[in-house]
């Protein structure tokens, strides 16, 4: 077991397999940023199998979630996949993608053993799609959604990062997909995370608004959480058409209910997305720590894990690195 001094369980692992992507959000990563930073220092595939095994082996950690940067750029990821989905105890192996390369993916992913897909999606409107990602490529998101369905993956997350001005006018619409297509759309609040920095508080659009416009298309009904450390607030459109989450990170944040670690690609552990310091798991491995040494090293960091983010207090500073390079 895995615990922090506010006795939080760790059991939800989010591992960042690569710093590169092949968007180039607005709100997440510069247009001139490459994912070069540290890919001198990226983690080999034998070294996420023999940390992931670690932590649900011997930490009893019970989903991980691969994600980045793009881990569909990663090569062969589904070999990846194959080792870690083989780990005895995991319950869940899920991945968060921009769904550009799903459609020659979502099957190989299928068969060698992810459980589940978490889909971004900013925009329905291809235009603004490509202002946001910096990329024309809504059709092939689209299919790469659709391929993903074909293949099994069901229900699919679809994630909307929702931002004052940009893309608040398309709650509705999404809220349309949802009852349309049966996937689970999650409205995301804009986090302070951004690398240019372009984040201020009246660019979030809250939970409350985002259910208001929604309310248009009929009444929601609250979802009990399946899980307490569940990030999102559920909800049902009263017909039963339609299933939505909202991640309130910014005006109803989950801490107390933490039970998430990460790891960056190369190798640092963060206790928290807003962490401000780092522990450099890789390092220790490389200098020839036994697994022992590498559980107690983890066990240290954990321990001391953050009470809670930081973003509604005065004195708040953003962490040195975006969501794309901690892994979201
Ligand atoms: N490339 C993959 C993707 O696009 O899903 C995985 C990595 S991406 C960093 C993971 C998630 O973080 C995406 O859903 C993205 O929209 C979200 N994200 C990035 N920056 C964010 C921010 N500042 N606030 C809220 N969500 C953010």
């Amino acid at each position: 077991m895995l615990a922090d001094q506010y006795g939080r369980q760790v059991k939800d692992l989010r591992i960042s397999v690569t710093d590169r992507c092949n968007y180039r959000c607005f709100y997440c990563k510069p247009v001139d940023a490459f994912g070069q930073h540290y890919r001198s220092g990226i983690m080999s595939y034998e070294e996420i199998i023999r940390l992931s095994q670690i932590f649900v082996v011997e930490f009893g950690v019970e989903k991980i979630r691969l994600t980045g940067g793009e881990p569909l750029l990663r090569r062969e990821i589904d070999l990846l996949v194959t080792e870690i989905a083989q780990i005895p105890g995991l319950q869940d192996l899920a991945m968060t993608t921009n769904a550009h390369l799903l459609p020659s993916k979502a099957h190989k992913l299928k068969e060698a053993g992810l459980d589940r897909l978490t889909i971004s999606l900013d925009s329905l409107r291809p235009e603004r799609f490509a202002e946001i990602t910096r990329s024309d490529s809504l059709d092939r998101v689209l299919e790469g959604i659709d391929t993903a369905a074909k293949a099994g993956f069901a229900p699919l997350k679809i994630n909307v990062v929702v931002i004052r001005g940009v893309n608040d006018d398309e709650i509705v619409a999404f809220g349309k997909f949802a009852r349309e297509t049966g996937h689970i759309v999650r409205f995301i609040e804009f986090m302070p995370l951004d690398e240019d920095k372009q984040w201020n508080r009246e660019r979030v659009v809250s939970q409350a608004e985002i259910i208001e416009a929604l309310e248009e298309l009929g009444p929601l009904k609250s979802v009990e959480r399946s899980y307490s450390s569940e990030t999102a607030n559920k909800y049902r459109y009263a017909d039963g058409k339609g299933e939505i989450g909202i991640i309130a990170s910014v005006t109803a944040s989950f801490c107390g209910q933490c039970s998430r670690v990460r790891l960056t690609a190369d190798g640092k552990l963060r206790t928290c997305l807003f962490s401000d310091n780092e522990h450099d798991v890789l390092s220790l491995m490389r200098q020839g720590a036994s697994d022992e040494e590498v559980m107690n090293f983890i066990r240290e960091a954990v321990f001391r894990k953050e009470s809670g983010h930081r973003i509604n207090m005065p004195d708040y500073v953003y962490p040195d690195r975006s969501m794309s390079l901690i892994g979201g």
